[in-house]
């Protein structure tokens, strides 16, 4: 699309919003790493309406990985076996340690862009356990779930530590402050997932959800369309997303998870045990289960560095400027919680992109 094209559209999207808006306050979320890239990156918050607040949820789901995840994969690599991991995950604090702090201490723990590449190094070290450290939404785990079910070498095991995208919006609902009117859902996900994974939630909620892409006349559009929503009282599901998300998803990657994975309860980082918000390896796969392989026992965990406000920051909650430690002693180069680690991370983005904009419609 032409500059000029798409500053006409933005320049509509915004007339359209002003007019759309009522006075009162209204809190739209989102829950995805890329789209408050996107919010941040664009100043979307400085060119829409004050009294629309756009806060992110908990979209990066190496944020949401419990320490106790972490802890067990860092036992593991104490153990002589071979960790492989996105590179997200690698400088993660745990509750005393980070992969990367494990690597450099001697532990044999690899940078991996796909489960596949575990197969690969498992093949080349059958003296070796090789054990896959799986994080990520539905993006990711049907790559995790697609490895599985390839018939692996047998000393290739994964560390399941996927999680679900609609439990996390529900989760957002039952702990929230501030009442969100409004979710812009992730075009990636709902790839996978598709349109018909959101109804239940939405007539449940009367939510208007719109799944959207990831430019910022995406997600303009995303909010003209739950303006109109809430002005019209017709809380639905709106698919801007149509050029890839179809009402059903991808069907291939959803019987992929469904034949390699399990839904079940799963504990998300200093928040606690969210139903049905995780995936286990599927009992058929369970040779290939490091938790259920490998004895390893975690007594004690932690979740929350003192000061951090990580949780509060994932459930929309609080934003990162008002954590004491932001870009004090937690910065991109130190970071305390994990919110400051990924490049999906809330608080790293607004290390990144600055913040000012955002403060003044949390307010
Ligand atoms: Fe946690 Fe650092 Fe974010 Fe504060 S700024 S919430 S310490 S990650």
């Amino acid at each position: 699309m032409g500059i000029t094209k798409n500053k006409e559209l933005i320049e509509s999207a915004i007339k359209s919003l002003k007019d759309l808006t009522p006075e009162e306050n209204i809190k739209i979320t989102h829950v995805c790493g890329t789209h408050e890239m996107t919010a941040s990156r664009f100043g979307i918050r400085s060119i829409i309406p004050e009294n629309i607040d756009l806060i992110p949820g908990p979209g990066c789901p190496v944020c949401v990985c419990p320490s106790y995840e972490i802890d067990y994969a860092i036992q593991l690599a104490k153990q002589g076996k071979i960790i492989t991991t996105f590179g997200d995950m690698f400088k993660v604090p745990a509750s005393r340690q980070s992969l990367s702090e494990m690597k450099r201490l001697g532990a044999d723990i690899r940078v991996v862009y796909s489960p596949l590449d575990s197969i690969e190094i498992a093949k080349r070290n059958p003296s070796k356990d090789v054990i896959f450290f799986a994080i990520g939404f539905e993006t990711s785990a049907p790559m995790t779930g697609a490895a599985l079910l390839s018939a692996p070498p047998e000393n290739f095991f994964v560390l399941s530590a996927h999680r679900l995208t609609v439990p996390a919006m529900e989760l957002l609902l039952k702990s929230e402050k501030k009442k969100t009117q409004g979710f812009i859902c992730p075009g990636h996900v709902s790839v996978m997932i598709g349109t018909d994974a959101y109804t239940p939630f939405s007539k449940k909620y009367n939510m208007p959800c719109v799944i959207t892409g990831f430019e910022a006349i995406d997600m303009l559009i995303g909010l003209v369309q739950i303006m109109k929503m809430i002005q019209n009282k017709e809380p639905k599901i709106i698919n801007e997303y149509q050029r890839v998300v179809k009402p059903e998803g991808n069907t291939k990657a959803l019987q992929i998870l469904k034949e390699a994975f399990e839904i079940v309860d799963s504990s998300w980082r200093g928040i606690g045990i969210v139903k049905k918000s995780g995936l286990a390896i599927s009992s058929q796969l369970e040779n290939h289960d490091a938790k259920k392989v490998f004895d390893i026992v975690i007594n004690e965990t932690v979740d929350v560095q003192p000061g951090c406000k990580c949780p509060e920051v994932m459930l929309g909650n609080m934003l990162p400027n008002e954590c004491k430690l932001f870009q004090k002693k937690c910065r991109p180069d130190n970071p305390i919680g994990p919110c400051m680690v990924s490049h999906e991370g809330t608080c790293a983005i607004f290390s990144r992109y600055g913040s000012t904009d955002m403060l003044k419609n949390l307010k």
